[in-house]
């Protein structure tokens, strides 16, 4: 199935707002919903389309790198890693993710809870929120990926209560308000005559149950503030703008819900040396006159700190790139073609002051004919410079 454009899914136009795009995918999602549409695999389909399409646009970032990229987004790099095959999705994911679509619960609305939820029946489950990093890298972590330690401020579970959010001793009982069900039903009159909507239970927020004595250090809620220090892994490859998503070392989620994610927002420093271009790089050279005429072997850097020698071929004339295969950056998994190369530019210094001797050389040799430049070589340089100002 080819994949549709993400607005087309949910509807909506490339201007649409955050509210907009929230409420196009709630609407989707209570319409294929897989309890309202029980074995129907085409609705199934839909739900997770949308879904998709959701995670995406609903995200800043991701919606900007969809915008620029299309699908083809940095993957991997918290772009749409996750999401390549098309409806790569899990339910259960689905709701994990956007928990706060359906009220920070799995269950929402009204549709008990969520098919085949193995941890058991329709047990509310909070997720908690996403924290937002920043991290510099010089080309050189760049180009060999690194992992770096961050010392995060966050939510973290309860030590009193172990997340629970009950004190010691104390249970939980049966919500006075729902009766346990977690939903409260409505009555209310529409132009279709009178609809029973449910929604989340106010009191309970769709649990079923309530805790009688609330731990007294972190009120119930299973989460306290803390810190962690968190490793993160940059992969190799990335670029200023990438956004790397790190799963589940985000905020904890109230009484042993999900944990959220950390979002690294990549920023590239400058490099002297080199120039990039996407996963190419460019290192300038200036031959010696010598050089560039007899042939001879360079010292070329390289990015990894490493050194390369390569030859110069007798005759080589300024603006002659030379491209050293594979030298360059590596690719991001599954995105781009492959490690980039080390496109090495050569210029050649042409002398500014001189002994009396070297100059009497000189205008020896500028008599030769050797010495005039050839058509053919006039013709490639100016082709160049052609190329270069169009
Ligand atoms: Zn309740
Ligand atoms: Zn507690």
């Amino acid at each position: 199935m080819a994949k549709r454009d993400y607005y087309e899914v949910l509807g909506v136009d490339k201007n649409a707002t955050e509210d907009e795009i929230k409420k196009a995918y709630r609407k989707l999602a209570i319409k294929y919903h897989p309890d309202k549409n029980p074995d129907d695999k085409e609705a199934e389909e839909k739900f997770k389309e949308a879904a998709e399409a959701y995670d995406v646009l609903h995200d800043p970032n991701k919606r900007q790198q969809y915008d620029q990229f299309g699908f083809d987004g940095p993957a991997g790099s918290g772009g749409f890693g996750g999401f390549g095959g098309g409806s790569g999705m899990d339910m259960d994911d689905i709701f994990s993710m956007f928990g706060d679509i359906f009220g920070g619960h799995r269950g929402f609305g009204g549709f008990s809870g969520f098919g085949g939820d193995a941890r058991g029946g329709r047990h509310a489950q909070y997720r908690g929120s996403d924290l937002r990093l920043k991290v510099r890298l010089s080309l050189q972590e760049i180009a060999t990926g690194i992992t770096k330690k961050f010392k995060v401020k966050k939510d973290v579970t309860c030590n009193h209560c172990h997340g629970t959010g009950a004190e010691e001793g104390s249970g939980t009982e049966t919500c006075p308000t729902c009766k346990g069900q977690g939903i409260v039903t409505k009555t209310v009159r529409t132009m279709l005559g009178m609809m029973q909507t449910q929604s989340e239970c106010p009191t309970c927020h769709g649990e079923g149950t309530v805790i009688k004595t609330p731990c007294h250090s972190c009120k119930g809620s299973g989460v306290i503030k803390g810190e962690e220090v968190v490793e993160i892994k940059i992969p190799a490859g990335v670029a200023e703008g990438m956004v790397v998503n790190v799963p589940g070392k985000g905020n904890a989620g109230k009484r042993n819900g999900i944990t959220g994610d950390i979002q690294v927002f990549i920023e590239e420093e400058p490099n002297d040396t080199f120039v990039r271009d996407g996963n190419d790089l460019i290192y300038n050279e200036l031959l010696d006159f010598p050089t560039a005429a007899l042939g001879g072997s360079l010292e070329i850097p390289l990015v990894d700190g490493g050194k390369v020698r390569m030859k110069v071929a007798p005759g080589t004339q300024p603006g002659t790139a030379l491209r050293l295969r594979g030298k360059g950056l590596p690719a991001i998994q599954g995105y781009g073609s492959g490690t980039g190369d080390l496109i090495v530019n050569l210029s050649v210094y042409v002398p500014k002051a001189m002994t009396s001797e070297e100059k009497s050389m000189l205008e020896k040799l500028s008599e030769s004919d050797n010495f005039k430049g050839d058509k053919a070589t006039k013709k490639t340089i100016f082709q160049k410079f052609k190329n270069y100002f169009n």
